[in-house]
C-alpha cells in the first residue's frame, strides 16, 4: 500500500531528492513526480543508500564529471554508488500547482491566499456563501493543532479545513474544530489520483460540504448526465462524424468503463480514431471522460432496455425528456 498522502505531510516541508519520495508513496510516485513535484535545481548532499546499509550515501562530483554517493558508515561497509544528475536533484511539492488542483476537484471558486501560519492557505471558496476552504500541510500534532487553533479564532463563520491525512487529528483538535463549526476532510480518504495525473474525489463534493453550507444546493448527478447527454446527441447531430458515433464511444468507455483501446476493437476501428473522440467529449463537455466514468450508474438504466442503436437512441432521448420533465415539476 502506498503512503502517497503521508508523503506529502512528512516530505512538503522541505526539498527532497526523488529516491526518498519513491521510498514514501511508492507506486505512485512517477505519476506525482509528473503532475506534482517540480526541480529546485538544487543539488543535494546526499542520497538514500540503495542497499540499506543505514546510512545516506554522501554526494562526491569525481574528476570525471560523475557524480557518486559514498558510504558514510563506520566501519564502512556499502560500495560507491553511481548517481545521476536526475538522481540528485532536489524535489519539493509544487504547492500552488497542488493547491490550485485540490481546489478544482472540490468544484471550489479558487482561492490562493498564505494563511499566517505555515503550510497553510485557502485555496477555495465553496457555495453562494464562499465558504473558505483552507489546506494545510503539518506533519506534527502540535502544529496542526496550533493550525486549527488559529484557523477557528479568525475565522468568524464556518469553514472548511483539508490535510493529506487524518492521522494528525487528534480529540483537542477535534473539539476546536467543533466549536468552529468547522469541517475537517482528508484527501487520502476523500480523493484518487488518477492515472492521467488528474485528482478525482470519491464522493461528489457537494454532497461533501453540503452540511455546513445548509442553505446551498448543486444540480442532482441525473440533471448534469442528462445536460451531458444532450451535448453529446446535439454533436452527433449537427456534425459529419464517421463510425463510430461520439456517443457510442461515450457510452462504452464511460458507460462500461472500457479501455481505449477495448472500445477500439469493439468498434471495429483504431485507438487514435477512439482517442479522438474522447477529445471531442472532453472539449465539449468540459470534464475528463475519465471522470465521466462517475456517472456509469446512468448509463445502465439507458443500456438495459435498449437492443439496437436506434432504439438506443430513441430511448435515450425520452429518458432526457423524462428527467426535465421532473425538473418542471
Ligand atoms: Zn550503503
Ligand atoms: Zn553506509
Amino acid at each position: 500500500m502506498s503512503n502517497l498522502w503521508q508523503s506529502v505531510e512528512v516530505l512538503a516541508g522541505g526539498n527532497h531528492v526523488a529516491a526518498e519520495w519513491a521510498k514514501w508513496s511508492g507506486d505512485h510516485f512517477d505519476l506525482f513526480r509528473a503532475h506534482f513535484l517540480r526541480d529546485t535545481e538544487k543539488r543535494a548532499g546526499f542520497v538514500p543508500c540503495p542497499h540499506g546499509c543505514g546510512c545516506d550515501h554522501r554526494i562526491h562530483k569525481r574528476a570525471t564529471g560523475a557524480l557518486v554517493g559514498v558510504c558514510q558508515c563506520e566501519p564502512w561497509n556499502c560500495e560507491d554508488v553511481a548517481v545521476t544528475p536526475a538522481e540528485a536533484t532536489l524535489l519539493a511539492l509544487n504547492i500552488a500547482k497542488f493547491g490550485r488542483a485540490v481546489s478544482k476537484v472540490f468544484e471550489c471558486e479558487l482561492r490562493e491566499t498564505r494563511m499566517p501560519p505555515p503550510m497553510t492557505w485557502q485555496i477555495g471558496a465553496k457555495f453562494a456563501n464562499a465558504l473558505p476552504v483552507f489546506l494545510t500541510i503539518q506533519n506534527e500534532r502540535a502544529a496542526f493543532r496550533q493550525v486549527v487553533a488559529d484557523l477557528a479564532a479568525r475565522q468568524r463563520e464556518r469553514f472548511i479545513l483539508l490535510a493529506p491525512t487524518n492521522r494528525l487529528l487528534d480529540a483537542a483538535s477535534r473539539e476546536l474544530l467543533a466549536g468552529a463549526r468547522a469541517g475537517f476532510f482528508d484527501l487520502e480518504t476523500n480523493l484518487v489520483l488518477l492515472s492521467t495525473g488528474k485528482l478525482h474525489p470519491k464522493a461528489r463534493p457537494g454532497e461533501l460540504f453540503q452540511p455546513f453550507a445548509p442553505d446551498a444546493t448543486e444540480p442532482a448527478p441525473e440533471t448534469v448526465f442528462a445536460h451531458i447527454i444532450a451535448l453529446i446527441e446535439k454533436l452527433d447531430g449537427d456534425e459529419q462524424i464517421k463510425d463510430p458515433s461520439v456517443m457510442r464511444v461515450f457510452r462504452l468507455y464511460c458507460g462500461h468503463g472500457l479501455a481505449a483501446e477495448a472500445v477500439a476493437k469493439r468498434c471495429g476501428c483504431v485507438k487514435t480514431t477512439v482517442l479522438k473522440r474522447l477529445n471531442i467529449i472532453r472539449r465539449v463537455t468540459g470534464k475528463d471522460p475519465e471522470e465521466l466514468r462517475a456517472y456509469s450508474p446512468f448509463f445502465n438504466k439507458v443500456d438495459d432496455a435498449v437492443a439496437d442503436s436506434r432504439a438506443e437512441h430513441i430511448h435515450r432521448k425520452s429518458l432526457v425528456h423524462d428527467i426535465e420533465e421532473r425538473e418542471n415539476e
